[in-house]
């Protein structure tokens, strides 16, 4: 709930703060047990800051963030330490999160020893369970990590979160550091164990066919902001916000015949230093309006369910509260 992060930008030979960079400005994201919730966006948008600020591997700078009835941005140091067993991150680089000098039974059952579950029996157990429920075999525990394949590692990386059962999983990007032909293998894993274990996903993406593939809701993310959110099959077939529009135009269309018009998006990101006033998403929108430029847009649900940042939905934004914020 208006979850911020901040990084303050430092220049000169005293290093004097000249600034902020608002990597994540304000977010409101939902995810409900057993949901898959994408989120999605071009990197520098705030997506993987969201994610490691839920977990306070990044402090937020303001915000409230609701997990079982604890609001995790005001946890002590032992608390917080204590609910991430409960919450597991994957990575995007399989090469660089596991410890090249540990063999994987070690690596995995570290993680069961730091939160002290079960006896030694029990977690040598588990680890063994674990690892063929990722598609490996009993004898990969006493490899080490270099000894396997890009794609393995990531099992790997997905044994590591799953062997704590967890009550959510946030996954960022942990098929973009992968070939092509192994990104579907690692999907279809993670599709079958959130069917299998009803896991509770939060899934971050660049890539919005990736997304579709496994997510039922999905939230489009521009400079920090959530710009569109809804469930999945109303967002891919009647997106709203203009920046998912071109997003979604640049996927390859399923039924051959049918033509979509390429949206090109001018011009790059904006600096998240130095955003653009009113909405930020203005110098690349081919919709954009005067008041666009002075006057931000907030999340407003269009339909149940679905809700898009955009001028061009406001019925009335002369006396929408909430909207009286003009931007300089
Ligand atoms: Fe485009 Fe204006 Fe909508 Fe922003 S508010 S997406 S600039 S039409
Ligand atoms: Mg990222």
């Amino acid at each position: 709930k208006g979850l911020k992060k901040y990084f303050p930008v430092k220049t000169g030979f005293f290093n004097k703060t000249t600034g902020n960079v608002r990597a994540v400005d304000g977010v409101d994201l939902q995810v409900m047990p057993g949901e898959t919730l994408g989120i999605v966006g071009e990197s520098g948008c705030g997506k993987s800051t969201t994610g490691r600020s839920v977990l306070r591997l990044l402090e937020p700078t303001e915000g409230e963030i609701w997990f079982d009835g604890k609001d995790l941005a005001t946890l002590g140091k032992e608390e917080m330490r204590r609910t991430r067993k409960d919450i597991q991150l994957v990575f995007q680089d399989p090469y660089a999160s596991l410890n090249p000098r540990k063999k994987i039974r070690h690596i995995l059952l570290e993680t069961l020893e730091a939160h002290g579950i079960g006896t030694k029996a029990e977690r040598m157990q588990r680890v063994e369970e674990i690892i063929e429920i990722v598609g490996l075999k009993k004898q990969h525990l006493d490899r080490f990590p270099h000894n396997f394949s890009g794609g393995q590692r990531q099992r790997i990386g997905i044994a590591r979160a799953l062997v704590l059962k967890p009550k959510l999983i946030i996954a960022d990007e942990p098929v973009s550091a992968l070939d092509v032909s192994i990104q579907s293998q690692i999907l279809n894993l993670l599709k079958d164990l959130k069917k299998e274990f009803n896991l509770t996903l939060i899934f971050i993406s660049h890539d919005l066919s990736v997304v579709k593939h496994l997510c039922d809701r999905v939230a489009v993310m521009y400079l920090g902001l959530v710009v569109e959110t809804g469930d999945k099959n109303k967002l891919f077939s009647n997106s709203m916000h203009p920046y998912t529009q071109a997003l979604l135009s640049a996927l390859p269309m399923a039924k051959p015949g049918v033509k979509r018009e390429r949206i090109i998006l001018q011009g790059d990101l904006p600096n998240p230093a130095n955003p653009p006033s009113g909405c930020t998403f203005h110098p690349r929108c081919r919709h954009a309006m005067d008041i666009c430029k002075s006057r931000v847009a907030f999340l407003q649900e269009k339909e149940s369910g679905h809700l898009v940042a955009c001028h061009l939905f406001e019925e009335n934004t002369e006396t929408k509260p909430g909207l009286n914020s003009i931007v300089e």
